[in-house]
């Protein structure tokens, strides 16, 4: 692949929008915003928590300077709207969160408005108008650490909040609706945040990588092909315990033995399959001992690609495999799948844009699924929408050494300014 280490842009393209250096600027608020915290000295900030208040607080007074008129919704999502030529048109969206996990990297989430909000800042200075608004849009509920179910504010936006979760409670024993009110917001509201392609052009995320690839190749920005779907359960072994010192190897059906052979099997056939992943995460021996056959054992099954025809098609022939293998060995072998969850693929057209503005621009870039949620997933069957990804130093997310390097920040705002600028066109 080659190398995409923020050469200089070739002069004269993409009218008058990429004269600005954005990095750097953008990189400065997030060190900003990172000071907002639940937690003294690492980065913590929950949904609908004190550092949410004071964080969302923060953007609204940047949106507001930057020209945008600024919202509030029924879910805590913070919206800056950048009106078009004509006043009321559709609007291209631009989102990601402002939540962070317990002792969380600062750009997680965070860079995709920053870089939404400094593209409009840099706009409004020059009084660039298009015939769509722009809305720089900050969730507050991607991470899922407050409450069990997520993306309350994305899927609010898609039209498909459940109103069930407003009865989940938090750790200390706060409800979802009270915390809601608590912040302010008007629940009552919530259906009202529903877009449709009517009013919104579609939907574009920049966020970090928060994995290896872009970087193992060289690149500065990914064009994602898709947010994968997932498969996970739990596999349940069962052989016949016996004591470790009278069981004669030929007489025995250890289960622990068997989840070492389907293990690698798992392993082995995830390889061989292009853009899959699978992964036994965590494994139990119950009532095992040190000088005890295992007689049981229970392990996780997790399984990752961004088509759901392969997926599921992988994940029968491992069945398969996996029964195979446990028969063999005289041991019983059940399957839970319990967790289904669909892929969701980004837009052909708005990818293909956001491509060929990484190409006008100068910069290659990469195209990878998403091995990770996203508020776009939201969206899925909803409205178009397209993400792009940042290098992240050695892959790392939810982390405090979590780091995108400005000049990879600078390249996203860059092709992103030119996807805004030709997509009027
Ligand atoms: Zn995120």
């Amino acid at each position: 692949m080659s190398l995409s280490r923020n050469p200089a842009p070739p002069s004269g393209t993409a009218a008058d929008t990429v004269h600005d250096r954005f990095g750097a600027a953008i990189a400065a608020r997030l060190d900003e915003l990172a000071a907002i915290s639940d937690e003294p000295a690492v980065l913590t900030r929950l949904y609908l928590g004190p550092a949410h208040r004071r964080a969302a607080d923060l953007v609204a007074l940047w949106m507001r300077d930057a020209g945008m008129a600024v919202a509030m919704d029924g879910t805590a999502s913070l919206i800056g709207r950048y009106e078009a030529t004509t006043s009321g048109a559709p609007a291209l969206v631009i989102g990601s969160h402002i939540d962070t996990v317990r002792n969380a990297g600062r750009f997680d989430g965070n860079l995709g408005v920053v870089t939404g909000l400094e593209l409009v800042r840099a706009l409004d200075r020059r009084g660039k108008r298009y015939p769509f608004a722009i809305e720089v849009v900050a969730f507050g509920d991607e991470e899922g650490v407050r409450f069990t179910s997520t993306l309350g504010g994305s899927r609010a936006m898609a039209g498909r909040f459940d109103a069930a979760i407003l009865d989940e409670r938090d750790g200390a024993g706060v409800s979802r609706r009270e915390a809601l009110e608590l912040f302010g917001c008007d629940i009552a509201a919530i259906p009202r945040s529903a877009r449709s392609a009517a009013d919104t052009v579609g939907y574009v995320e920049v966020h970090i990588e928060q994995g290896p690839v872009l970087e193992a190749g060289d690149l500065a920005i990914g064009v994602v092909t898709a947010i994968n779907g997932a498969s996970r359960g739990i596999i349940e072994l069962t052989g016949k315990a016996g004591h470790a010192g009278t069981t004669p190897m030929d007489l025995r059906r250890d289960a622990l033995a068997a989840a070492a052979e389907i293990i690698l099997a798992v392993e082995r056939r995830a390889r061989a399959e292009p853009e899959l992943v699978a992964t036994v995460g965590h494994i139990e021996t119950p009532g095992g001992a040190g000088n005890t056959v295992p007689g049981k054992v229970q392990m996780t099954l997790d399984l990752r690609s961004p088509s759901d025809a392969h997926r599921k098609a992988v994940l029968e022939a491992l069945e398969a495999e996996m029964r195979s293998i446990a028969g063999s060995r005289g041991v019983g072998c059940e399957i839970a799948m319990s967790y289904q969850a669909p892929a969701a693929p980004c837009d052909a057209a708005l990818s293909a844009r956001l491509a060929a503005s990484a190409q006008r621009c100068g910069y290659p870039a990469g195209s990878l699924p998403s091995g990770a949620g996203h508020d776009a997933m939201a969206f899925r069957g909803i409205l178009p929408f397209a993400m792009l990804f940042v290098r992240c130093r050695d892959g790392l997310s939810h982390h405090p050494d979590e780091y995108a390097a400005p000049d990879d920040i600078d390249v996203a705002a860059r092709v992103l300014a030119d996807f805004i600028d030709h997509l009027a066109t």
